[in-house]
């Protein structure tokens, strides 16, 4: 990354214009199967999937950088068409967040991704319904808590379910509180845009099996970017069935989403900086075109500036190091 352009006093006036503190950050980290096939050519600058060791190793880097979040997705060695390694208690998000809770205790907030498309063959965030056409929302709910319940027993503090099918949060809920655990916290996704801003995590976190990863339909489930009132009852939804924060991404071009929704619920509110908007910055700071430094500071103080509780983002490092300097 390039040296800062901005003087120190200046930045930290920006900084303090948003109050921009790490406790305000969340690392998402990859974590892969040792027996995953390889991926296909990454398409996600200076980021890659790590062994459950190397998460370990990642995270101590973070907290001691001050920050204490992090959420996981998985990329299995398995995927069949119904998302079996997903709800496998010897998965390997289950088994990583035994791992850190282990080293790492309750200074460790863990956070995990609920969803199917990394586990089935089609790359879709449900399960097919017997025509093997359409989504079955209620079957992808009901499987979705069972996911989220073996996210809890392994220890993990949230659950962020991420597939945008309807009635997820209830579910959950529900399963979780019937099975004791009433203390696990649901932060969903309630807002995910249809969006070309995803290809690099799926080049990362998809296998080879998905042939079309960039060009994947998912506009039965997700919001169309088009539609502000859609969002605002995906929000309302969440809320009413038990949500303890709600996730909007992506966040840059979504703003003024977050900002809206944040003035008319006054709910805890997350926005993820995806990987699209990630390597937009990296690669135009690698080749000069702009100041990378820069834009990575305006990018997440809008984000804050806008409503958001918590951030997460895929420049949690270079954020962490400019509040540290
Ligand atoms: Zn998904």
């Amino acid at each position: 990354m390039q040296k800062s352009k901005f003087r120190g006093s200046e930045l930290e006036d920006i900084l303090n214009s948003v109050s921009l503190g790490t406790r305000h950050l969340v690392a998402p980290l990859f974590v892969r199967d040792h027996r995953a096939k390889a991926v296909r050519r990454s398409l996600f600058p200076d980021f890659s999937s790590l062994s459950l060791e190397d998460t370990v190793f990642k995270v101590g880097q973070m907290m001691n950088l001050g920050i204490s979040s992090v959420i996981l997705f998985g990329v299995p060695s398995l995927r069949d068409s119904v998302g079996s390694d997903a709800a496998n208690m010897s998965g390997i998000v289950q088994r990583t967040v035994r791992k850190l809770k282990e080293e790492f205790g309750e200074a460790l907030t863990i956070i995990t991704d609920v969803c199917l498309c990394q586990y089935n063959l089609s790359g879709q965030c449900g399960l097919k319904d017997s025509s093997g056409d359409a989504i079955n929302n209620d079957n992808t709910i009901r499987y979705l808590s069972e996911i989220a319940r073996t996210h809890a027993e392994a220890g993990a503090d949230v659950v962020s379910p991420s597939s945008m099918m309807d009635g997820q949060v209830k579910t959950i809920r529900t399963l979780l509180d019937e099975t004791g655990f009433r203390k696990i916290k649901i932060y969903p996704y309630s807002i995910k845009y249809a969006s070309s801003l995803y290809s690099p995590f799926r080049s990362l976190a998809f296998s080879e099996q998905i042939m079309d990863h960039v060009h994947m339909d998912k506009s039965s489930y997700q919001v169309p970017f088009m539609n502000s009132r859609e969002s605002i009852r995906e929000i309302q939804n969440d809320i009413l069935e038990g949500a303890d924060m709600i996730i909007i991404k992506p966040a840059i071009l979504y703003l003024d989403i977050i900002s809206a929704v944040k003035e008319r619920f006054q709910f805890p509110l997350a926005a993820q900086n995806v990987s699209g908007e990630y390597a937009m910055i990296k690669s135009a700071g690698s080749l000069n075109w702009i100041d990378e430094h820069a834009w990575i500071i305006s990018a997440i103080c809008s984000m804050k500036r806008a409503g958001a509780d918590l951030i997460i983002s895929y420049f949690w490092k270079d954020i962490a190091a400019i509040l540290n300097s």
